[in-house]
């Protein structure tokens, strides 16, 4: 069977909805990954590796922070930055978590909520991807309901001091700075974030092996005892769990559109393999109803997701997008992603099995991506409390 390439997928001219700009953007992330991210991936996820050697050139070319605006950020609109981590997922799910991670959950947050002089330090080498971040949020006993942290930070003169434990923390061993939400004593409990220096005593972070899924991306527990920080370190405007969750729609909004790629990935595998592969007849299995019928309904259901992001990314740019928008466009693709995955697979037969096609790793992937950042069922339930009004959590 010969190598498969990846070949776009567009049904409706879905390209003729996206301006010159927008379709460069898209056309220059595909190419990166195809030439830099296509050739190891496979070696990296068997290996457990994150491909660190992408970092820089992916500062190069913008991908860090890139829809911020100022300190050396690309100031792309929503739509480029959507189109650029549907490229990302399109090569994996964990590359584009880490730049996720790198721009909506730390660059982000020290962009809207941190003091001149944080995102002066931060900001810019951050851009390079010369220094690195990671968001603590996330706890052994919390997940899905952060307001239960029971990480803590306590004023003392003219310090914090934090201790605490965070989870499934994305970047966590490699990051040179964590985002780390914690209550504050002396403020009623109130939930604020805080930069955390990794090199600072007391703070450690161990990564999670044996994870089935994003394998080429690092994920770490951090555990913060008596670490003392500068009260500079406070980023100043959070205030309550409002702050971590406006970071969260951030990097969801970007997930609905990765996910879209790794479905893309799957769907046009199988397309083009079914295509090839012949059993009956010496006819190909594309012949028969059965996988004709799956493939109509990738494509059908690629196709409504494209517009959706879309869609959820004009309204974005115009000031006008709402957080369940966002929850339904994440929850939505990421399930339907799986769903193509999962049929993809099938198609393929055995060899759906084997990592010489990316389908089963975007299959785990995915896995992951279904539950990170708001499970899908909590989406269900941010969706079923905008239209009906009652907070089922
Ligand atoms: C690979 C990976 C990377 C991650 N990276 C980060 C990171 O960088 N930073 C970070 O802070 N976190 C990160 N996370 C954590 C992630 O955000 C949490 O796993 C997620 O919020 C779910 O929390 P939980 O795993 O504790 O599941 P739980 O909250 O325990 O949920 C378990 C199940 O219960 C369901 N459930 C929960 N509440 C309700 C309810 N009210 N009604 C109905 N069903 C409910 C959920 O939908 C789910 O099916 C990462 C996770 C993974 C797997």
């Amino acid at each position: 069977m010969p190598a498969i390439k990846f070949r776009g997928v567009d049904f409706i001219q879905y390209d003729s909805l996206l301006t010159d700009e927008e379709r460069l953007v898209r056309d220059t992330t595909r190419q990166f990954i195809e030439d830099n991210l296509i050739p190891i991936i496979e070696e990296c996820n068997r290996a457990g590796r994150f491909p660190r050697e992408l970092v820089k050139p992916m500062g190069e070319l913008g991908f860090f922070g890139a829809s911020l605006k100022g300190y050396g950020c690309a100031g792309m609109g929503n739509v480029e930055y959507g189109l650029m981590t549907q490229e990302l997922e399109r090569g994996d799910s964990g590359v584009r978590s880490f730049v996720s991670v790198q721009s909506g959950l730390v660059m982000y947050p020290i962009w809207e909520f941190g003091s001149d002089e944080q995102k002066q330090t931060w900001l810019p080498p951050m851009q390079k991807g010369e220094k690195l971040g990671c968001f603590g949020l996330t706890e052994p006993d919390f997940g899905s309901n952060p307001g239960g942290m029971r990480t803590r930070a306590r004023k003392v003169g003219n310090e914090y001091v934090i201790n605490g434990e965070k989870m499934w923390i994305t970047s966590g061993s490699i990051a040179d700075v964590a985002i780390i939400w914690a209550k504050v004593e002396n403020e009623n409990d109130k939930i604020r974030g805080f930069l955390v220096e990794t090199d600072r005593p007391g703070f450690k972070a161990d990564d999670i092996h044996g994870k089935w899924s994003l394998r080429a991306s690092v994920t770490s527990g951090l555990s913060l005892q008596d670490v003392h920080i500068p009260e500079a370190n406070l980023l100043p405007k959070t205030g309550g769990l409002k702050s971590p969750l406006m970071c969260l729609n951030q990097a969801r909004y970007g997930i609905a559109w990765g996910a879209l790629g790794a479905a893309m990935a799957c769907y046009d595998c199988a397309l083009q393999y079914s295509l090839l592969r012949k059993q009956w007849r010496d006819q190909p299995i594309a012949s028969h109803q059965l996988v004709q019928d799956k493939l109509t309904w990738m494509i059908s259901e690629i196709t409504k997701a494209q517009l959706l992001v879309l869609q959820v990314g004009r309204l974005k740019d115009a000031g006008k997008v709402q957080h369940q928008h966002i929850s339904m466009a994440k929850r939505n693709n990421v399930w339907m992603a799986l769903e193509c995955a999962r049929m993809s697979r099938d198609i393929l037969g055995a060899n759906g099995v084997a990592d010489d096609y990316p389908i089963m790793r975007h299959m785990m992937n995915l896995e992951s991506v279904k539950t990170y950042e708001g499970t899908h069922d909590v989406h269900s339930l941010i969706i079923g409390q905008s239209v009906t009004g009652i907070d089922a959590f």
